[in-house]
């Protein structure tokens, strides 16, 4: 037999982070004790109030069967209520709210109800490689954003050639931002609002990174802006909130037509989530924030760490408000890679060159808080002797 794959499959961008985890792997075999700051999975487990609701709904047979691919009505009120309660949305849990299998499952799909042809989307670069990989799986076309410092991490909307702008029917952004870890005003998500209704452009925002913030900084839902509800869906996850990344579960939210279609794509491909996990999911929506807090208060203080150590050997960066990463300029006359590389042979330490985000994430490179801080600590320490 001859198997030809697609030229889809044939256009994947190589893994970036092949050499370093070739590498890391390496290190782990000969015995080193690798810190690894490379993964943003949080290491500490889902709250017992979760789990054991899960207990409960696994040994209920209603929960054996088929669920609906949209999500139990249950699960969508719960995700509603959760959206008023947490930014003033008035959800219609029958028409705008839709389950997902995690934020990734539905960021790749998503775009199947509206890209094709050689369509373009628009797409923030460094940025999840998700957005890009589901255009390029429809036929579309991504149109990188670059984000520059400078432009505090923000898309220059204003940089997008009109041409551009004329033939892109999605733009997505990811505010909490991974991986620089930027935040986005309420202004700049009204310029968003302005550029879509003035281009027709479909506006999708991931917000795995919402609840995830520090210092007093209550990050805004891109679905309180005035007019957002006509241009934009948003994706949120229970993933990094409540440390559910291995139970697959979140919410699409926003304009009526771009959930139905979502709801349509998903179910030609898949029969929805398991319900015991969707009902685990109402448990942790429904939840005070006191679980929340907690986590907020743990990162904080490994934040805090990790930020005054790599200030004491001469790192450059700011202190996120933020999300779960560091995201800071290695040294002058390396590469992200080079330096990474180094960190990793030299000191046993695991981190992320930010080039493998996209070529403007050259000069970086990201830490994740998923580690205790003494480990963080341990990290500086060994970075103190080779830097
Ligand atoms: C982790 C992450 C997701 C995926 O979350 P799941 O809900 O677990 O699929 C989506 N977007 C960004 C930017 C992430 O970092």
């Amino acid at each position: 037999m001859n198997f030809q794959m697609t030229s889809r499959i044939k256009k994947l961008p190589p893994y970036l982070f092949v050499e370093l985890d070739r590498k890391k792997q390496e290190a782990l075999k000969k015995g080193v004790d690798v810190i690894d700051l490379g993964i943003g999975d949080p290491d500490l487990p889902t709250p017992d109030f979760i789990v054991n609701r899960m207990i409960e709904a696994v040994k209920n047979p209603k929960n054996h069967r088929y669920p609906s691919s949209e999500g139990s009505i249950e699960f969508r009120t719960a995700a509603a209520n959760w959206c008023k309660r947490r930014f003033g949305l008035d959800l219609d849990p029958g028409s705008q709210v839709c389950c997902i299998i995690g934020s990734k499952e539905a960021i790749a799909h998503f775009p199947l109800a509206f890209v094709q042809d050689e369509d373009i989307v628009l797409v923030p670069t460094p940025g999840y490689p998700v957005y890009h990989i589901g255009t390029l799986f429809c036929g579309g076309i991504t149109y990188y954003m670059p984000l520059y410092e400078k432009n505090s991490f923000l898309p220059d909307l204003d940089a997008i050639p009109e041409d551009v702008a004329q033939k892109a029917r999605i733009m997505w952004l990811n505010y909490p931002n991974n991986p620089t870890a930027a935040c986005a005003s309420k202004e700049f998500f009204e310029k968003v609002v302005d550029f879509a209704k003035t281009y027709d452009v479909i506006i999708c925002h991931d917000a795995a990174y919402s609840e995830m913030t520090y210092d007093g900084y209550v990050a805004p839902s891109f679905l309180e802006t005035s007019g957002a509800m006509d241009v934009g869906i948003e994706f949120h996850s229970l993933s990094k909130t409540y440390n559910m990344t291995g139970w697959r579960i979140g919410f699409a939210i926003g304009n009526p037509e771009l959930v139905a279609a979502l709801k349509k794509v998903k179910s030609n491909v898949d029969s929805g989530q398991f319900e015991a996990i969707q009902e685990a999911g109402i448990a942790a929506l429904e939840s005070d924030g006191s679980f929340i807090e907690e986590m907020k208060r743990i990162y904080t203080g490994r934040r805090d760490c990790l930020v005054k150590g790599l200030k004491e050997i001469g790192l450059s960066t700011n202190s996120p408000k933020a999300t779960f990463y560091v995201w800071f300029k290695v040294p002058e006359g390396k590469s992200s890679s080079e330096f990474c590389g180094e960190l990793l042979d030299k000191a046993g330490i695991v981190c992320t060159p930010g080039n493998g985000f996209g070529e403007p994430g050259e000069g970086y490179a990201r830490m994740a808080l998923t580690v205790p801080e003494e480990r963080l600590k341990e990290a500086i320490e060994r970075l103190k002797g080779v830097l």
